[in-house]
């Protein structure tokens, strides 16, 4: 994955992770990516890959691999052991986050880096995270969700040599999770400096609530993955909501589903245009 995502930085557009949990949704990812002519990365959500049934694992990778037409990889997202982060290479996962910006640097480093001699002799690409990013953190940290700590461009610099990922997550404002009571923010001054400091593509997390414009300035200066997941929910329901407006007792299952994906669909594709990825690939 790491050399088509390097093309987003060379050419200045990011490629959209979407964390995917059902097959309808998968589906949706991959026909509008080949629609607007997109790379794309299937995110799995670390809650999501640990609660899910293997053999839907297995599922969503056989499937992605049988359906996508544009170049894609299978994610996952905020890995948080070592044990995890094997089984999603077993599994066939093409790319892996390692998620440590809890720990201090060191211990950051030592994991990710540790994570990245794992991963590479399979070909699989790794993403860590540097600094921290407001909002929910999976209960691992021990500080609070109002807490946040901007990812420091030297600090950056020293993070990659060290480790030797092929992305890199930074905290630069945004917020995780459904924590928008604060303002969502990008930096975007801070993205440029990290990206002058560190030659790797950059992950922007938390980005649901920021603004378009944000976003925009954003992938020009040197963001070139942009994590999406909440951006969905309210396009579902709207949709659903939607199906549910009639006098019938029941409605059949398929017609309220259906009408939640429809929406599902053209937000992927607003998000692939936002973040200049169609036509890419
Ligand atoms: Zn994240």
């Amino acid at each position: 994955m790491s050399a088509w995502v390097r093309d987003a930085k060379k050419r200045k557009y990011a490629v959209p992770m979407v964390n995917v949990s059902d097959i309808e949704f998968l589906r949706a990812v991959l026909d509008i990516a080949f629609e607007e002519k997109s790379p794309v990365i299937v995110g799995i959500a670390s809650p999501y890959f640990e609660a899910c049934d293997q053999n839907l694992l297995e599922c969503y990778i056989y499937y992605s691999m049988k359906r996508a037409r544009t170049p894609y990889a299978i994610h996952l997202d905020h890995g948080r052991t070592v044990q995890q982060i094997v089984r999603a290479i077993k599994l066939g996962f093409t790319s892996v986050m390692i998620d440590a910006s809890y720990l201090p640097f060191e211990k950051n480093v030592e994991m990710t880096r540790k994570i990245v001699q794992l991963a590479h002799p399979f070909n699989v690409s790794v993403e860590g995270e540097l600094g921290r990013i407001r909002g929910e953190e999976f209960g691992l940290s021990t500080q609070s969700s109002d807490y946040e700590e901007l990812t420091d461009p030297e600090k950056a610099r020293e993070f990659v040599q060290a480790t030797e990922i092929d992305i890199l997550s930074v905290s630069v404002g945004t917020v995780h999770g459904m924590e928008y009571r604060h303002k969502v923010r990008v930096e975007v001054p801070l993205v440029k400096r990290i990206a002058e400091k560190t030659s790797i593509p950059l992950a922007l997390h938390g980005s649901f609530k920021a603004p378009d414009e944000a976003i925009k300035q954003a992938v020009e200066a040197g963001i070139c993955k942009v994590n999406l997941a909440l951006h969905f929910w309210e396009p579902f329901t709207n949709g659903v909501k939607e199906a549910l407006q009639t006098k019938e007792e029941i409605v059949p299952l398929e017609r309220i589903l259906e009408s939640g994906w429809k929406n599902v669909r053209e937000e992927i594709r607003y998000r692939m245009r936002l973040l200049g990825s169609s036509g890419k690939a």
